[in-house]
């Protein structure tokens, strides 16, 4: 049913990042530990293990660092919509026609009618208007789509 995330979802993508850190630090520790017992003992296994775990740490650093670059660039993609537009105060939403197409910009909290000038050149989401709703969107000040819906609605009947 709930084929789209709600738009309040950066939480796991903060999680992870402490976890790649964490196996990070275990990695180095781990590589800190096999020098130190290949520098007394003299093992040459030992080292390359040392050199292995410090490879493996580098790597997922690396990927880490490009996954949240990645997500800098969603945000700032989001970021170039402006300022989001208040909610809409109007008594339309009871007249609104719930099957109603509106969009919905991915992680920004308000539902459009697909003319809003707030909008641009944003990729949106189709979603019916009750589907939104319950997804926990609210109406845009701006296009004001409870109202616009509501006046189309009246106009075909
Ligand atoms: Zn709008």
């Amino acid at each position: 049913m709930a084929r789209h995330r709600r738009y309040v979802s950066r939480g796991g993508r903060r999680e992870t990042g402490k976890l790649v850190l964490l196996v990070v630090l275990l990695l180095v520790l781990v590589a800190a530990a096999t020098l130190v017992a290949a520098v007394l003992g003299g093992g040459s296994g030992l080292a390359w293990i040392s050199v292995l775990a410090s490879l493996l740490g580098a790597a997922l650093l690396f990927a880490d660092r490009i996954r949240t670059r990645r997500g800098g660039e969603e945000i700032a993609a989001a970021r170039r919509l402006g300022a989001e537009p208040g909610e809409e105060r109007s008594n339309a939403a009871e007249a609104a026609d719930p099957d109603a197409g509106v969009v919905v910009v991915d992680e920004r909290p308000r539902y459009h009618v697909r003319t809003c000038e707030w909008l641009g050149e944003a990729e949106t989401l189709p979603l019916e208007l009750g589907e939104a709703r319950e997804l926990g969107f609210t109406p845009c000040a701006r296009c004001a789509p409870n109202a616009t819906i509501a006046a189309e609605s009246g106009r075909s009947r």
